[in-house]
């Protein structure tokens, strides 16, 4: 079975929803739910091995616009979010991904070869995520206590506004130049990251953000879980632009499995066949090469294909590539060693 590295999950969401009802979040990653997406039992069977795992803070549930008769919407952002309100929920999801690593049922990673054990092991390797970073300071006083609990990867901003960038809406046709990029303290926030190492992502940005990222990072651009704007022209997808400058610095673009950003006429549609799936990667295979191509499926926090499921049927997808051509290195690649390799650059491995 072909090991998975993903680039974007919403598992933490998913259990910390389950601890607010009184439920034991550990014991339903550990011993499985019919809820969501992943959970241990279900990783293992689909050969999920790890990934990122969001910290996110809820607007509440996304509800899409409903589209008119020609198929178009435009859901509007959702509203800033109190930073300590946001720091309190943030706090907890920390919890649940340090008890879960406490307990052995995950192994929270900082380093590319404990996730390369961990795959090793059988044990899923997550490594700490924050998608919008409302709960951290502009003094970035909370960045230094997060990346002591194990942060390696953060989006400065989710699809709304906050104090260091600009959100994208899910609107569909739209284009990513929604408005303004980073700010002054996100300029600051993403040169912070630079120097602990942790790698940026640019997922939920607008256009002149991902433009100001470039500008700013020395690090290799990432769209953790983003797709192709010229198949499904979507405020978060990608233009060609952006992927022409993701080649160049030989950054990555995740697979998002949400079929709103799959589908050609951006449907939220569990109906929705692989060969959609296939048809942006062999897009961003092509132009991009293959080495910036990986997966960032969304996992707990999108409607994906019907034919995917869950966590379990990831090997799907697999198989779909496979007879779509890709052999066992490019399947290496797009699968996990893409991930491991711009993971490795932004954490300042040698
Ligand atoms: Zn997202």
């Amino acid at each position: 079975m072909q090991a998975v590295f993903d680039g974007h999950n919403d598992v933490l969401l998913r259990l910390w929803a389950s601890a607010r009802k009184g439920e034991d979040p550990l014991a339903e990653f550990r011993d499985g739910t019919t809820r969501g997406h992943i959970d241990a039992p279900r990783a293992r069977a689909g050969g999920l091995a790890g990934g990122l795992c969001a910290i996110y803070i809820p607007s509440g549930d996304l509800i899409l616009r409903q589209p008119d008769e020609k198929g178009h919407y435009q859901t509007p952002l959702a509203a800033p979010l109190e930073r300590l309100p946001s720091l309190d929920i943030a706090l907890d999801f920390a919890a649940i991904a340090l008890r879960l690593h406490r307990a052995g049922i995950w192994r929270l990673c900082t380093s590319t070869a404990e996730i390369r054990a961990a795959i090793a092991d059988g044990v899923f390797a997550a490594v700490l995520h924050m998608e919008g970073c409302e709960p951290i300071d502009e003094d970035l006083s909370a960045l230094e206590t997060f990346y002591a609990a194990g942060l390696r990867s953060l989006g400065p901003v989710w699809s709304r506004h906050n104090a260091f960038a600009h959100g994208v809406p899910f609107a569909y046709p739209m284009n990513p130049d929604t408005g303004p990029g980073l700010t002054e303290s996100g300029i600051r926030l993403v040169k912070a990251c630079n120097r602990l190492g942790i790698l940026i992502d640019t997922a939920h940005m607008t256009e002149q953000g991902f433009w100001d990222v470039e500008k700013v990072s020395d690090q290799p651009l990432i769209a953790s879980h983003s797709n192709v704007h010229a198949l499904t022209p979507v405020a978060r997808n990608l233009t060609d632009r952006q992927l022409d400058a993701i080649r160049a610095g030989k950054g990555l673009v995740g697979l998002n499995y949400a079929t709103t950003m799959l589908r050609a006429d951006g449907q939220e549609n569990a109906d929705t066949p692989l060969s959609d799936m296939i048809r942006h990667i062999d897009y961003l295979v092509e132009r991009m090469g293959i080495d910036c191509v990986a997966l960032g499926s969304d996992f707990d926090g999108a409607t994906i294909p019907g034919s995917i499921r869950d966590a379990a049927g990831n090997q799907a997808l697999v198989a779909a590539l496979a007879d779509a051509g890709y052999g066992q290195s490019e399947l290496d690649k797009i699968c996990r060693e893409n991930w491991l390799r711009v993971l490795g650059q932004a954490w300042h491995e040698g």
